[in-house]
């Protein structure tokens, strides 16, 4: 079995030239990929924290999170190194190995200056809907530079299947790449179903069908949620009922045990899935069905790739905080889910012939009045006044409350025609507005395209800032809220930033060609992409910027 070998001695050669500190690294994963993974697994948490590795970490199984950690190898430092922290930016940000600034997935939702419409990142009206009515017209379209999943089907001249799966059809669609065999994800409401875009396939696969025919995602909601264990064991997170939750629909509290049967037609249907640990478990499911459905693995001289991103940690920190008893059954019941899924992989893929990365997408701040509850500084900032204060300033300095076209993701576009007919000059009115925003309270800092376009910064905050500006889609004004200000409910958490909270996650590699150990070394996010290149031996995507993750290999 000499998988990928050949190519690999041509790419050992190649970085032995440029690099010689990696090419003693890539030399040994060429032995490796000789005997290397049949299959990589990607497996995104959404909105998973490093804390949460740590903290729920004595309850954790065996099996789960502990079998990466403990076999694997653990980056305890890894973070997000750019602004804005979202969903679509960090799952294109994990795959292409770069930042917004190149990738150009500049938010979940972005204002598109050209179309002058705000859009949604894989929204492609071009395509149709497979599988439902609605929720299917997607494609990666926007994402202007490679996966290492579309590199690995290009490296083996299409050959190698890879296959994205989530419960959020961006989380889905972004890291199976351009070139993907297949993305599905989640069609809640009145679907309850798994689908896809014509952008992949015309119709969906039998094992697609017979998976949404088996009544999965009902049988799932025919089962209460309560905490796995008694929930007075449950010491690592605050009381049950308490103020800093979201209520679902049809409840008096946010509070254990959820009748989701009951609670189902109140609160979307099929989305109530999605906002429970079960909605974890069917995108499992879900994903071994893949597994068995593509022969993914099975091949003797090809690799295969599932990215695979559990969406339903965020949705559930969304609605209840980083600090409830939910999270914390929710990552217990994960973690459950994953050491069965790494069980199926064993059986079907084989030990030791898969290679399994474990990251996040973002962190999530703790609900700010919670923090404030703990004397901790923290806040709101409200949008609508924001904007009324500075359209005031706008109309009593230059005349017009009409220059702001939009305001997203904490960026400013200015209205240009209207610029234009006021003959104001964008740079002089966009430094104004940094000038007076900077007064507003929970604004930590404000800075105009053109600062990001001539300086360079190389750390602090506005090295993330700027590591996600892109010039072609970002907005004329940048803002920074001060730590732990956001606009967002009073319950709940969110994230977006760039502290600590939102960026610090893990990332956990595991199997094939991983060696055993733990850094604490300062790791971005970007750094995945090139490394699992490395380990197979393949061409990076085209816009890297991030490094080999070196000391993960076997010596
Ligand atoms: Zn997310
Ligand atoms: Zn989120």
């Amino acid at each position: 079995m000499y998988r990928l070998i050949l190519p690999f001695v041509i790419f050992s050669f190649i970085s032995c030239a440029a690099q010689p500190k990696v090419s003693a690294q890539a030399v040994s994963v060429g032995e490796q990929v000789a005997g290397g993974p049949k299959l990589v697994v990607g497996i995104v948490v959404d909105q998973m924290r490093y804390d949460y590795l740590t903290k729920f970490y004595s309850r954790f199984g065996d099996g789960g999170f502990k079998r990466l950690v403990e076999d694997g190898f653990t980056c305890e430092n890894a973070q997000y190194n750019y602004i804005p922290t979202y969903t679509a930016v960090g799952h294109t940000s994990i795959y292409t190995g770069t930042t917004p600034q190149s990738h150009g997935i500049i938010g979940n939702n972005w204002y598109d200056k050209y179309a002058k419409k705000y859009i949604y990142c894989v929204d492609d009206g071009d395509y149709k809907s497979v599988g439902a009515a609605d929720g299917g017209r997607k494609s990666p379209e926007r994402m202007v530079t490679t996966t290492v999943t579309d590199e690995l089907k290009m490296f083996q001249n299409q050959r190698g299947k890879v296959i994205g799966v989530s419960i959020k059809d961006r989380s889905a669609i972004l890291p199976a790449g351009h070139s993907a065999d297949g993305a599905y994800w989640f069609q809640g409401a009145d679907e309850g179903k798994f689908i896809t875009s014509s952008y992949y396939m015309d119709e969906l696969p039998e094992w697609v069908n017979e998976f949404n025919n088996s009544g999965r995602a009902q049988k799932y909601l025919d089962t209460p949620w309560n905490t796995l264990y008694d929930i007075n064991t449950y010491t690592a997170t605050i009381v049950d009922d308490n103020p800093y939750e979201g209520v679902f629909k049809g409840k008096e509290s946010p509070t254990f045990p959820y009748d989701l049967k009951k609670l189902k037609k109140d609160n979307g249907n099929f989305n109530l899935l999605k906002t429970v640990p079960a909605g974890n478990t069917i995108v499992k499911d879900f994903a071994e069905a893949a597994i068995i459905g593509e022969q993914l693995g099975q091949s003797s001289s090809l690799v295969d790739f599932l990215a695979v991103s559990f969406s339903s940690t965020d949705y559930v920190g969304h609605k209840f905080g980083v600090d409830s008893k939910e999270i914390e059954d929710t990552y217990l019941r994960l973690d459950r889910d994953l050491a069965e899924f790494f069980t199926f992989l064993d059986e079907k893929v084989g030990k030791g012939a898969y290679t399994v990365f474990l990251t996040a997408d973002h962190a999530a701040v703790q609900v700010p009045a919670y923090l404030e509850s703990l004397k901790v500084p923290a806040g709101y900032l409200d949008n609508k006044a924001f904007k009324t204060a500075l359209n005031t300033f706008l109309n009593s300095t230059f005349g017009s409350e009409e220059l702001i076209e939009n305001i997203s993701n904490n960026q400013l576009f200015l209205d240009k025609t209207k610029l234009k007919e006021a003959n104001l000059n964008v740079h002089v009115v966009s430094q104004a507005i940094v000038d007076e925003v900077i007064n507003y309270e929970g604004v930590y800092k404000a800075v105009t395209a053109k600062t990001l376009q001539e300086a360079n910064f190389t750390t602090g905050i506005l090295a993330l800032l700027q590591e996600g500006y892109n010039q072609k889609r970002s907005g004329d004004v940048m803002i920074i809220n001060d730590p732990s200000v956001i606009s967002y409910a009073k319950t709940g958490s969110t994230h977006g930033s760039g502290y600590s909270y939102d960026t610090h996650v893990p990332i956990l590699f595991y199997g094939n060609g991983i060696k055993k150990g733990r850094t604490s070394r300062y790791i971005p996010i970007i750094d995945i992409a090139p490394t699992i290149s490395n380990l197979l031996g393949i061409s990076f995507a085209n816009g890297t910027t991030g490094n080999v993750i070196e000391e993960v290999f076997v010596d």
